[in-house]
């Protein structure tokens, strides 16, 4: 099994994607054994004009500052996670 990951660049979260695009990168199962904790799920949020609902960011409740796989210029988690990533994977993005 693989995942897809993004990142809220407005608060340094890390989420799992799920809505993928072809840019996502399938991330291995063995990740979360040290990236699992620090990773969150993305909630429903309904639009306050239109009563649309789309999947956004729990924190900063919108889906505007999310991008695909994880952003490690974000700081915060997504740094942390960049660099489990990189150091025990060998997964460097961009
Ligand atoms: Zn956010």
């Amino acid at each position: 099994m693989t995942h897809n990951l993004c990142t809220c660049n407005n608060c340094s979260k890390v989420y799992f994607d799920s809505n993928p695009s072809d840019e996502s990168i399938e991330y291995p199962d063995e990740i979360l054994t040290d990236c699992g904790g620090l990773i969150g799920e993305l909630i429903q949020i309904e639009d306050e004009e239109d009563g649309d609902i789309f999947t956004g960011c729990p924190e900063c409740k919108t889906d505007g500052c999310l991008m695909d796989n994880v952003n490690g210029n974000a700081g915060g988690n997504a740094e942390i996670i960049a660099k489990i990533l990189k150091d025990k994977f060998g997964i460097i993005e961009n």
